[in-house]
């Protein structure tokens, strides 16, 4: 059986926003914080990335506080970009596809209906959905199409031993959580399907939800399929840099 190490790398951050952004409808007089992360999973067998982060380029377009290349960040788990060969991406809102460039070599996994959404329906280039995802990130993505590295998953799949795609939507169309084999049992990192641990906590979204039903629907699964309720993580929360150990700065070992 394949065992992996979990790591949080954060590329940015922290940003505040009014609670109601990290706690839907509620909490609009306090201010949350928030930091950006993609993720490690590593074995002795090989080295998986759940997610890809920001691009320098959108980095200082967008004015990204607090931000290191991810490209950069894995040097300290003795990761060279360069040599990178799977991604998982969560889906395709542009804090978590961008930077996909960064990883030339890198084979790509995304749920069918993600890229579909993102990359084959014109909805997708109207207000508010331009929020999620523009067209220079469209592009990056685009171009790892076009060079034949993105793989589309329907549904459930075991993408390496240890490892398993599961459709998680509701923050966006064709969201995907993974779930990962560890010492401690089955964890998942549920991207955002949670910005915060509080919101698994308190069974209640953020405010970035555009399918509710089927959000209600995933934590659910998500819940069912974890291990324990502390090997479940979020997308945003700044716990993951605060509440484990640091292994490499930015770098915090989750499990
Ligand atoms: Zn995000």
């Amino acid at each position: 059986m394949s065992c992996y190490e979990l790591y949080a790398l954060k590329f940015a951050g922290p940003f505040s926003s009014s609670g109601a952004f990290m706690m839907w409808m509620k909490e609009w007089e306090t201010v949350a914080l928030r930091n950006y992360y993609f993720w490690c999973l590593k074995s002795p067998e090989r080295t998986v990335l759940v997610d890809a982060g920001v691009s320098p380029l959108l980095a200082r377009q967008r004015n990204l506080p607090g931000y290191l290349s991810p490209a950069d960040m894995l040097k300290g788990l003795e990761v060279r970009a360069e040599a990178v060969s799977q991604v998982i991406l969560t889906h395709l809102h542009w804090d978590h596809v961008d930077g996909a460039s960064l990883f030339p070599h890198a084979e790509f996994f995304v749920q069918r209906s993600e890229r579909d959404f993102w990359l084959g329906d014109d909805l997708a280039r109207r207000p508010p959905f331009t929020f999620f995802l523009n067209d220079q990130t469209r592009a990056v993505c685009r171009s790892i199409e076009e060079s034949g590295r993105l793989t589309m998953i329907d549904g459930e799949r075991e993408t390496m031993p240890g490892i398993t795609c599961l459709p998680a939507p509701g923050h966006s169309v064709g969201h995907q959580a993974v779930v990962a084999d560890t010492s401690r049992g089955r964890a998942i990192l549920g991207s955002d399907c949670a910005h915060l641990f509080r919101n698994y906590e308190e069974n209640w979204p953020s405010a970035l939800i555009i399918d509710m039903v089927a959000w209600v629907r995933s934590l659910k699964t998500l819940k069912q399929r974890v291990s324990a309720p502390d090997l479940l993580f979020p997308g945003h929360d700044p716990l993951m840099s605060e509440r484990y150990p640091e292994v490499a700065p930015g770098i915090t070992r989750l499990a």
